[in-house]
């Protein structure tokens, strides 16, 4: 299948948007190829420029869970659109999805919405900050918190965990604010408390790691990072912009029931629209603004559009508590493929947390972003291009986790399965 319209979008792109695309991973540039053109969307599909269907497992990151464009969002988002785009003023609406996700993470005593994961972020960095009266921020390798300065950060070398910036334009001393040990690592963790524990303002982490392929949390990983964080004065952040409403209508904390002290939310909260959320206990978020001193504030915050997508997507999941049958789909779907790959002689990790899971080519435990980079970036390229060549839609990344929907159902998934089939056999062997 020649992808002739998306090679010409992204030529025409190239000379319009930086590297042709709006958000890097959207290249290709981990896959090589022609990033493809998406025209439209709906379930668990989506048809690119040249008409080709694809089975999604990417599924905007995450975000649409319910599969593309379904009918109780669409009909919610028509409906608030009818009304107005953007107030720049409050709405009942804003209420009513804040209080539902109030219930949902009881840790979200005040909360704040705001447009995007990253802000999310950089705002919950900037009320720890505030709260605690400290500087250091303490973040885990191979954890994305979004494009926040302080967080583009990289493990340097050497006893102090002094991170690098690990992109250009981030100034070195922000850079020194932030310290990175690795996923799952207890010991790390409580050796750096014990010698700066006093000046850390805060610990963020997913719950969940999700943006080096999926690393689950140890037994006991988190347990420590909260019992470290409250014997040091220190907040613990959980960043569910990936897991929250994913892994279960109580996002991460719900699962593992560990109480955060800051939460952020995004993609799934926005049911597909441009809404994020941070929030945690009412004492910290007393200190912003217009209560307090921390200064935070956004023109589309609460974007009536968003906000209606938002109620509709998480009305659904509260409805259809669809959780247990995805953890189930899922797991029935990973073992399928690790027999597959068995078959064909290949060794595969996958790593799975209810509907999140990523294919690593290793042949050991993937715990760390250690681990995730024993793997084979090239087999993973290889597949990708063969399943998208056959209409299945992988992340363009070998270190990202594929997401199923509602949407996805067996029949789907076993079409997907045969696609798969095919390509292992066609791998180079290891
Ligand atoms: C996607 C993501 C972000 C950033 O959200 P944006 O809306 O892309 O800014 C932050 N944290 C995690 C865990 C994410 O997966």
């Amino acid at each position: 299948m020649k992808a002739r319209k998306s090679e010409l979008l992204f030529r025409r792109s190239q000379d319009i948007f930086a590297g042709g695309v709006n958000s890097p991973v959207r290249s290709f540039r981990a896959v090589g190829g022609t990033p493809r053109f998406v025209a439209r969307a709906k379930g668990p599909y989506f048809w690119d420029a040249d008409g080709q269907r694809y089975i999604d497992f990417c599924g905007s990151w995450g975000a649409t869970i319910l599969g593309h464009a379904p009918n109780p969002v669409l009909s919610a988002v028509t409906k608030a659109s009818k009304k107005g785009l953007s107030y720049g003023a409050p709405t009942e609406a804003e209420a009513e999805l804040g209080g539902l996700i109030q219930k949902a993470i009881p840790s979200m005593a005040r909360m704040r919405f705001v447009s995007s994961g990253t802000e999310a972020v950089m705002s919950t960095l900037r009320v720890a900050r505030a709260a605690t009266q400290r500087e250091v921020i303490v973040k885990f390798a191979g954890c994305y918190h979004g494009h926040v300065d302080s967080l583009l950060v990289k493990a340097g070398s050497g006893v102090l965990t002094l991170a690098l910036a690990d992109s250009a334009g981030v100034p070195p001393l922000l850079a020194q604010k932030t310290r990175v040990l690795p996923y799952n690592d207890v010991e790390a963790a409580r050796e750096l408390f014990n010698r700066e524990g006093q000046s850390i303002a805060a610990v963020i982490v997913e719950p969940v790691a999700a943006n080096m392929g999926v690393v689950p949390p140890k037994p006991g990983f988190l347990e420590e990072l909260r019992a470290l964080t409250t014997a040091h004065g220190s907040l613990l952040i959980f960043d569910e912009v990936i897991t929250g409403f994913r892994l279960g209508f109580g996002g991460a904390q719900g699962l593992y029931k560990i109480t955060p002290d800051l939460t952020c939310l995004g993609k799934i909260v926005g049911g597909g629209m441009p809404l994020a959320v941070y929030g945690g206990r009412r004492d910290i978020m007393d200190w912003v603004a217009p209560l307090g001193p921390v200064y935070q504030a956004g023109t589309l915050a609460g974007n009536p559009v968003a906000v209606s997508a938002g109620l509709a997507t998480l009305g659904q999941l509260k409805a259809r508590n669809p959780y247990k049958v995805l953890d189930q789909l899922a797991a029935w779907f990973v073992e399928e493929l690790e027999d597959l790959a068995r078959e064909s002689a290949l060794s595969v990790r996958i790593n799975r947390v209810g509907s999140l899971f990523t294919l690593f080519f290793n042949n050991a435990p993937v715990v760390d972003l250690t681990s995730v980079q024993r793997s084979s970036p090239t087999l993973y390229a290889n597949l990708f291009h063969q399943l998208l060549e056959r209409g299945v839609y992988l992340p363009p990344s070998p270190f990202e986790a594929a997401f199923l929907s509602t949407a996805h159902t067996r029949p789907i998934l076993r079409k997907a399965l045969k696609v798969i089939e095919k390509a292992f056999k066609k791998l180079p062997a290891q």
